[in-house]
């Protein structure tokens, strides 16, 4: 099909197109971003949600995520607790308020959890939700007593993401399975929570892979998608593999096809911007509309200060939902 068909407002893409968008040749690159653009300004203006990451578990992961430095088959170099000070984490929740950021992600390491850590959980989100900041949770699978009582305790959104395509899940975990993940999201979304949901790209899969993935995203419809780009950390699985395919091009592409596929979630450049898309700033926020300041689970990044005046720089606005 020719391209400007393909990216037509208002066209459904089908796991074939989406594919064929990942390998259109560079020189299609701007007509995809004009049709992403065009998207992006109807369903979220100008604005660029930001989120502050606070790793609230860290390490001893029992899964052996390839790509994981808080996997125990990883031997990364990274700081390890159960519970991170309560100093840092309320400390970060302040962060986000007084910054009128978009939301307050925590991230706990660890595939599941006894009832008296999620009690503990709950506890400091409802003394975090005094501060009035929007709340969002990446955590691994739960039972739905467990969702429940984070629901109860105020938690807003769960962060699980896909990771990859179902085929090539298995090439990057052995512990548990994409379709362990897919129920999970299921069960989150019958309770009613918003969802975040998306994946890594750059671990070795192929178009085909990230196209699957889409898909499934899209059948989902999460409140925002989230798209990694490989940052190999020493220590992981990972940590030799070849990233020579994640160029400006390509990386833009698999973020033009986010945006065409879920046109109203919020599509986040999350890891690997600072790297993938520098110096392609004000493309980057044409096409997406949140980003992660202050850095990641495992890795730094663009501090508070500097990502809003980049924002600003850029002719966008920084969204405002805390007060
Ligand atoms: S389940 Fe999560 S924390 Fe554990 S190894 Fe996988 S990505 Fe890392």
């Amino acid at each position: 099909m020719e391209t400007q068909e393909m990216i037509r407002e208002g066209h459904f893409i089908t796991r074939e197109e989406a594919e064929e968008i990942l390998r259109l040749p560079d020189s299609e690159l701007a007509a995809l971003m004009g049709a992403a653009n065009a998207l992006r300004l109807r369903y979220k203006g100008k604005k660029v949600s930001i989120q502050l990451l606070t790793n609230v578990r860290s390490g001893g992961c029992s899964q052996d995520c390839a790509y994981c430095a808080q996997s125990c088959v990883s031997g990364a170099d990274i700081e390890k607790y159960r519970f991170v000070r309560d100093e840092k984490l309320y400390g970060d929740d302040k962060l986000v308020s007084e910054h009128h950021l978009a939301r307050h992600c925590i991230g706990l390491s660890g595939i599941s959890f006894s009832d008296g850590e999620i009690e503990e959980l709950a506890g400091r989100i409802r003394k975090m939700k005094e501060n009035g900041t929007h709340i969002c949770c990446s955590i691994g699978f739960l039972t739905e007593p467990q969702a429940i009582m984070l629901k109860e305790a105020g938690l807003d959104r769960i962060n699980h993401n896909l990771n990859s395509g179902r085929n090539f899940y298995p090439q990057i975990c052995s512990t548990h399975t994409y379709e362990q993940r897919l129920e999970n999201i299921r069960m989150l979304k019958r309770l009613g929570f918003e969802l975040c949901c998306g994946g890594i790209v750059g671990m070795g899969e192929s178009a085909g892979d990230i196209a699957d993935m889409l898909c499934d995203v899209r059948e989902i419809s999460p409140e925002s998608v989230p798209i990694n780009f490989l940052l190999p950390i020493k220590g992981t699985r990972l940590a030799d593999r070849d990233i020579s395919s994640l160029t400006y091009e390509y990386c833009m592409k698999v973020l033009c096809l986010a945006r065409l596929m879920i046109p109203e979630a919020d599509i986040r450049c999350a890891a690997g911007r600072e790297v993938y898309f520098r110096g392609h700033e004000a493309e980057l926020l044409s096409v997406v509309d949140s980003v992660f300041a202050a850095g990641y689970l495992t890795a730094g990044g663009q501090g508070i200060e500097d990502t809003k005046k980049l924002i600003r720089d850029l002719g966008y606005e920084p969204e405002v939902e805390s007060d």
